[in-house]
Formats: structure tokens, C-alpha cells, sequence
């Protein structure tokens, strides 16, 4: 948040010196000038008193004041000389107002950092919740030993001898009583023997197509053949999947 203000310059009386040996660049008259010296305050819902001192002149002969743009050297001079010798004391301050947009800065910008902190943490510690796919692709793992029955979510790899060609089925369902199996094919592309082999498992649960779904005989399943309920071939298993 951090609210700014316009930064009034205050000008703060300090003291008034008579300047009795120069001369009024108004009317040119001698040892009627004095100069006023101020101390600089700046004030925006606080109040800073600073080092700076300005001055101005003022002639009693004309009664004018001697604006700046019209000061000559010996003036000039005479401002620098007699500003060392005046002491000022620095200070600041913080009105109601000001103190009230420090806390809430304090206050707003507490709450980001706690905010963004938390969010880290929270990134950090609760792990990211799961979706189905991801479960899917980090669990499913190649059988390296084959196991000679099948299980549901099983991914089968097949290589089919119709198509000369690879292709992923998902097993949907077992049928112990008429010895069969639904699977449902990948509808991707899968490239055949493309290593590592287990990449062919990181599949979406997406992308296998139920409405192809089909059913095979367990017959021969155990010696990796993949076959009809008709006991016709149509391809050879070469790898299985499983979560
Ligand atoms: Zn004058």
C-alpha cells in the first residue's frame, strides 16, 4: 500500500540579522538591509526538521523584500557567511496521521509476506493433491517376472498380428467362469520396442477407448497369447503393466 503525500516546505523563523555595510540592489541605499535566516521543515503526516537554512532580504529604505534572483555577490556572501554560524537541531516527528499509515503499511505488508509464506509452506508440506491420471502414471510399473493371470487395470501390451503393429489395452474386466477378459484398446500410437519400455506405461486413463472395448479368451493367456473368445489368434503379449 504506501500511501504518499504531497511534501509541504515549511520555513521555519530562526532569526533576522542586521547587514549594516551592503547595499540595496532596489534602490542601491546602504545599512538599511537586514536578512532573515529559516530553517527548513518538510511535512507530509510527519514533520522533518532539516539542516537547510534559506534566507531572505528585506530593505527598510524602500520596503521591499530583495527577491533571491536579485541578490548580488556581497549578499550572496553575507547569506553563506552568517548561516555557519547558526545552529539548528535536526528532528522528526510523526503526526496521528502518519503514524497511522506506518502501522498500516507495517500491517498490509506483514500480511503479503505471511501470505507468501504460507504459500510456500503449503507447497512444501501438503503434497499436491493426486489426480486419477497421475495416480495412473507414477503407479503402473512393468511386470519384469510375468504373472500368468491377468488383473484388472492391467496394461497389456500387445503385438497385434493383423495390424503388424503395437498396441496398449487396458484390461476392464476378468471372467473367471467363461474364461475371458475385457480390454480396452490405447487409441495413441504406441512405437514398438521404443526404449526405456516402461515410458509405454505412463498412459492417460483418458485415452483408452471404452467404446472399443472387446473381449479375449484367458485361454493361453499364461503362455502370452492373446486370442478370441473363438480361440483365433490376434497377437502376442510383450510386456504387462500393473499398478
Ligand atoms: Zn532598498
Amino acid at each position: 500500500m504506501i500511501v504518499v503525500n504531497r511534501v509541504n516546505k515549511n520555513h521555519l523563523f530562526l532569526q533576522t540579522v542586521q547587514a549594516p555595510d551592503l547595499i540595496c540592489p532596489l534602490c542601491a541605499n546602504k545599512g538599511k538591509l537586514e536578512m532573515s535566516f529559516y530553517q527548513i521543515q518538510l511535512e507530509a503526516g510527519w514533520e522533518r526538521n532539516t539542516r537547510q537554512i534559506s534566507g531572505s532580504v528585506y530593505c527598510h529604505q524602500c520596503n521591499q523584500d530583495v527577491p533571491i534572483v536579485r541578490w548580488d555577490s556581497a549578499l550572496d556572501t553575507f547569506f553563506i557567511t552568517e548561516k555557519e554560524t547558526i545552529m539548528v537541531s535536526t528532528s522528526f516527528k510523526t503526526g496521528t496521521k502518519g503514524k497511522v499509515l506506518i502501522w498500516l503499511n507495517i500491517v498490509f505488508f506483514g500480511a503479503v509476506i505471511l501470505f507468501l509464506a504460507g504459500l510456500f509452506i503449503y507447497h512444501r508440506v501438503v503434497p499436491r493433491p493426486k489426480t486419477a491420471d497421475d495416480r495412473y502414471k507414477n503407479e503402473q510399473v512393468l511386470l519384469t517376472r510375468y504373472t500368468a493371470g491377468p488383473q484388472t487395470g492391467d496394461i497389456v501390451k500387445v503385438y497385434r498380428f493383423d495390424s503388424s503393429s503395437m498396441v496398449m489395452y487396458q484390461i476392464t474386466a476378468i471372467d473367471h467362469g467363461t474364461k475371458t477378459i475385457k480390454a480396452e484398446p490405447y487409441t495413441k500410437t504406441v512405437i514398438p520396442d521404443t526404449p526405456p519400455i516402461t515410458k509405454e506405461a505412463t498412459l492417460a486413463l483418458t485415452d483408452f477407448d471404452s467404446s472399443k472395448e472387446a473381449i479375449f479368451s484367458l485361454h493361453d493367456y499364461e503362455n502370452r497369447m492373446f486370442n478370441t473368445p473363438n480361440g483365433e489368434r490376434v497377437g502376442n503379449i510383450s510386456a504387462v503393466f500393473r499398478k
